[in-house]
């Protein structure tokens, strides 16, 4: 039965996905969908409507909202789409974050209205969780929504929102209870970023890029049915989302190489230092990348592992935590050797190719989702159970 599902998904895969969409794509190639979706070629359009016909951008939600294949089809999908290297079609906050929360928590109203959209691509969703005064102590945010009638009244700020700018929705973390437990006042609520009073600012990153925004709300109204889950009790979705999110930042341990189909690791070093009896020239850096391949494959399998073992493909628990740490600073590392093999050919600065702005942004991954120290608090706490 499943040898049977392979070969029709192999079928498939073969007729639909463009050979332009067999290998790994750059930033600008990433296709994010939402209202102004800008489709970086056709045939990125072509294999993103692909996908969505068959409900594959979100393969295991189910069929009323996405894909509705099971866990084990859903293996042989995503083994398939490695074995021809097929990029993504559609990145998404929605898909990764907001989705799998919407589906434990949110109404059934929420689920038809939202989940197809995120499916299609047709929505675009941005984070508004960190202040300037709450990153780490998350609980502490500030940004208040008041009751309304039938709405809330938001005010307050956002810092460091990931393509607020670009973004058509926000899920975000209010506060609407202030005598409570700052743990206890929390409500999880959505809306539309083209709402009255949301302003956005970009921030400039060290890479040059600016992804992230400083996000205002002043007074914005926001219908109480936006609400998910119930009121004050936000806290424990807002860390949900987080476990699926640390498990999606992680999958970032798992590339090898810098970004472009010729661009292995191992190719490179040939290039740069050149190579004796096929072998890269320099036995120190030889040594290096063994090491950095066999730690990147261990925990590629790792990952896997639990996902098979957890019965699903995101792994949410604080589990997601010892993944995030790992793979993020793993992703680091890979930089840093590559940098160590392009030497002073990676200190170009205009050129689309360098490798310096992603050495740079690199810097950012275990910072984003939540500081590598946080996720080691975490493994102590929630996975070791240490005390306090
Ligand atoms: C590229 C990028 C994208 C981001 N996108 C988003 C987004 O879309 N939405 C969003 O809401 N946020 C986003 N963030 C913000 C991110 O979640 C925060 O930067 C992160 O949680 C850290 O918070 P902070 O910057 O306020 O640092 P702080 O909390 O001020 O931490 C400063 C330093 O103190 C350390 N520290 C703090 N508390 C402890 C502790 N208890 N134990 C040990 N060390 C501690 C930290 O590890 C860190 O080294 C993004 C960040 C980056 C870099």
């Amino acid at each position: 039965m499943m040898e049977k599902f392979r070969q029709e998904t192999r079928d498939w895969l073969d007729a639909k996905c463009p050979q332009s969409m067999r290998s790994p794509g750059s930033e600008k190639d990433a296709l994010w969908g939402g209202r102004a979706a800008k489709h970086p070629s056709q045939d990125a359009k072509d294999w993103l409507d692909a996908m969505v016909s068959k409900g594959w951008t979100c393969p295991t939600w189910p069929k009323e909202y996405g894909g509705g294949l099971s866990h084990e089809e859903n293996m042989i999908l995503q083994s398939e789409l490695r074995r021809i290297n097929a990029r993504p079609p559609l990145i998404s906050f929605g898909i990764s974050m907001l989705g799998p929360v919407l589906l434990e928590y949110g109404t059934e109203e929420q689920k038809l209205e939202y989940l197809p959209k995120i499916m299609r691509g047709e929505i675009r969703w941005c984070q508004g969780y960190s202040e300037p005064g709450a990153g780490s102590d998350l609980a502490s945010l500030q940004t208040r929504a008041v009751v309304d009638g039938d709405d809330y009244i938001v005010n307050g700020s956002k810092v460091w929102t990931s393509y607020a700018d670009h973004a058509d929705w926000i899920f975000c973390l209010v506060r609407t209870d202030t005598d409570a437990p700052k743990h206890e006042g929390i409500s999880f609520i959505l809306f539309d970023m083209a709402s009255p009073g949301v302003t956005t600012k970009p921030i400039q990153l060290i890479s040059g890029s600016s992804p992230f925004c400083e996000t205002f709300f002043d007074d914005v109204r926001v219908p109480r049915k936006n609400l998910v889950g119930q009121e004050n009790q936000g806290w424990v979705i807002a860390k949900k989302l987080l476990q699926y999110e640390r498990n999606m930042i992680s999958g970032m341990g798992t590339r090898s190489g810098a970004k472009g189909p010729q661009r292995s690791m191992e190719n490179q070093a040939k290039l740069q230092l050149g190579e004796t009896n096929g072998k890269i020239a320099n036995p120190d850096i030889r040594e290096e990348i063994c090491r950095h391949k066999m730690d990147g494959q261990a925990f590629a399998l790792t990952r896997q592992r639990a996902a098979e073992e957890s019965k699903s493909s995101s792994v949410p628990s604080p589990a997601s935590s010892m993944f995030k740490y790992y793979g993020t600073e793993l992703n680091k590392s890979r930089f840093e050797l590559l940098l160590e093999i392009f030497g002073s050919q990676s200190l170009r600065w205009e050129d689309d190719s360098t490798i310096t702005r992603e050495w740079l942004r690199s810097r950012a991954n275990s910072i984003e989702g939540g500081t590598s120290e946080i996720q080691l608090n975490v493994m102590a706490k929630r996975v070791l159970g240490l005390p306090d």
